[in-house]
């Protein structure tokens, strides 16, 4: 370690021979001081009160140019104060003479050898501060901050950027094109060791950090990209899955109209009843996409007081034509003076129709006794039950756990897709839904689905 103060400088170290020139200068400067105290004590007779003077040379030539230096001026001021002193006060005996400047001469060293060690204890403690800043990972610098020149620059600092001084740039982050690499800014006023304002500035390399976060963030696009296609998946699934009721009752009543009208026996009347049909179930089909549409923009339920007698009707009624194809008979078992319930008619005739198309399923490869399904209401605790029973053969036990999961299915054709709706829709309107297996009289298995909605309070 050269010297205290220049450790921290960013100018280079002096060349040796000018560093030797310097300390030469402050050392005959010092003994000319010397001198010059010598003769004014010599001229004026003030002795001892100039005397202390001498410590002015003595500290600038052990500071400036080491102890050495300064025990070589201690001598000297030391000689001369002998010199004037004797001169002005002859002494009894040469000893108290001897004895003065001994003790003269033994004050000035002390003084030079506290001066060394102070010194010495400043450039270590420079040494440490500048060994931690050098051997940090960051790049450091300090600036001036009105003039902006270069103060110092650590070692990370002199590497990464060089000649070529990094953006001023207070905080945040920047990127070193040259490099290609990311650092974070941070800044703080600092006052300099020779008392200017300056301006502390840490680079931090954060750019393994920033790609990790851009990939993090394209992770994250892309698991939304996925969850768009899921949804928008789900959401086309759910249409074909709604709509092929209706489509296939019109395929049924167009047939029907056909039919009548190639065996030339089809009345008006009943041909326009099939027409009429078959533009009820378009209508419908109509209003099942634009009530989906609907849900998707905004997901509550429009809730209006129903009464789930009627809504078991209009399911009985719209699964009439299927129920009739598969040779399937439909009961109703209708509980009198039921609350009504706040439900969305559309929503809720879906889930009764896709029940009752379930249990449709399921019985109509069924001997003829148990092809029967039937829609029952009654009133349940807090609010009214819907209930769907056929005489099928259950759900496969494997199934039951998952059975409202979306595409839990056993048909091979199905979708999983029927019962899952169900539940989200029942649970929108604060209800809940079930499937218990049920053993008919005569040992014969089954299937019962309900669900219960809340009943608004009379
Ligand atoms: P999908 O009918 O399209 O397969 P659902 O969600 O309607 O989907 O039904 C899922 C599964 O639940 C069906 O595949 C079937 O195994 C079972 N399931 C539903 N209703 C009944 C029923 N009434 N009897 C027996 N199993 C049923």
């Amino acid at each position: 370690m050269t010297s205290s103060s220049t450790g921290l400088q960013q100018a280079p170290a002096p060349w040796r021979g000018e560093l030797l020139r310097r300390r030469g200068v402050a050392l005959a400067g010092a003994l000319a001081l010397v001198g010059l105290i010598a003769l004014a004590d010599h001229l004026t007779g003030y002795d001892i009160r100039l005397a202390i003077l001498y410590l002015l040379p003595i500290a600038l030539a052990t500071w400036q140019v080491g102890g050495v230096a300064g025990g070589l001026v201690s001598l000297t001021s030391v000689l001369c104060w002998m010199w004037t002193f004797e001169s002005l006060h002859p002494y009894t005996h040469r000893f108290y003479f001897y004895w003065e400047g001994g003790i003269t001469a033994t004050s000035f060293l002390v003084v030079v050898v506290l001066l060394t060690r102070l010194k010495q204890a400043l450039e270590r403690s420079d040494e440490r501060f500048v060994t931690v800043l050098e051997g940090l990972q960051a790049a450091v610098c300090a600036e001036d901050s009105r003039s902006g020149a270069l103060l110092y620059g650590n070692r990370h600092f002199r590497e990464q950027f060089g000649a070529l001084r990094p953006p001023t740039l207070e905080a945040g982050e920047f990127h070193d094109e040259r490099a290609r690499r990311w650092y974070l800014v941070q800044s703080r006023p600092l006052r300099w060791i020779d008392g200017r304002d300056a301006v502390l500035r840490v680079y931090s390399d954060i750019t393994e950090e920033r790609t990790a976060r851009e990939l993090i963030a394209r992770h994250r696009d892309a698991v939304h990209r996925t969850a768009r296609l899921v949804a928008l998946g789900e959401f086309a699934s759910a249409v074909a899955h709604e709509l092929s009721q209706p489509l296939a009752a019109i395929a049924t009543y167009n047939n029907t109209s056909l039919r009548l009208l190639q065996a030339g026996r089809g009345d008006a009347a009943e041909l326009a009843e099939a027409m009429q049909k078959c533009r009820d179930q378009a209508r419908r089909a109509g209003a099942i996409i634009q009530r989906l549409r609907e849900v998707l923009r905004q997901p509550a339920p429009a809730l209006t007081a129903q009464d789930l007698n009627q809504v078991a009707r209009a399911a009985i009624e719209l699964a009439e034509p299927e129920a009739r194809q598969a040779g399937v008979a439909l009961e109703l078992q209708l509980a009198p003076a039921l609350p009504e319930v706040r439900a969305d008619r559309l929503l809720i005739e879906q889930v009764a129709l896709n029940l009752v198309r379930n249990a449709i399923e399921a019985v109509q490869a069924l001997p003829p006794g148990r092809r029967r399904v039937t829609l029952a209401t009654a009133p349940a605790s807090g609010g009214v039950q819907l209930a769907v029973s056929d005489l099928g053969e259950g759900v496969p036990a494997e199934a039951c756990e998952r059975l409202f999961d979306a595409f839990v299915t056993t048909k091979p054709g199905g979708l999983g897709l029927g019962l899952s709706i169900c539940r989200s829709v029942v649970e929108a309107h604060g209800g809940s839904i079930r499937y218990e297996p049920r053993q008919q009289e005569g040992g014969a298995p089954g299937a019962r689905f309900s669900f219960v909605l809340p009943g608004i309070a009379a």
